[in-house]
């Protein structure tokens, strides 16, 4: 499944780079803007980071836990968001299909995939 951001979010910014799939954006308002489907609930008042489930593989394929997560200053801010379950396999190939000129490694999974 994708991940989320919750109304917990300060807007810091931090998350925004480290993403590998380029599924984070600043408001709701941009992410549909460019034609992204954001979930219910999130980036209510189009004032906080949202993730676009388009994109979002979890970091699968990239990285060995959600980099969003990782360096989020605040607990429990990027979650697994349980309307979006995916498996590994299929998280691996929305990998490959965001980035073909990426290389995308099938042993970088982290513990929350839910296959
Ligand atoms: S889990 Fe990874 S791919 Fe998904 S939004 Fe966070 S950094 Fe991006
Ligand atoms: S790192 Fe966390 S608090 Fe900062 S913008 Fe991203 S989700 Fe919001």
């Amino acid at each position: 499944m994708a991940l989320l951001i919750t109304s917990e979010c300060i807007s810091c910014g931090a998350c925004l780079p480290e993403c590998p799939n380029e599924a984070i954006f600043e408001t709701r308002g941009d992410a549909e803007g460019k034609g992204y489907h954001v979930g219910e609930g999130q980036g209510e008042g189009d004032s906080i980071y949202v993730i676009t489930h388009d994109r979002c593989t979890e970091c699968v394929g990239h990285f060995d836990e959600p980099q969003c997560a990782a360096v989020c200053p605040v607990d429990n801010c990027c979650i697994a968001d349980p309307a979006y379950p995916e498996t590994t396999d299929v998280l691996l190939e929305k990998a490959k299909t965001l980035n073909p000129e990426k290389a995308i490694d099938p042993a970088k999974v982290w513990s929350g995939v839910r296959n």
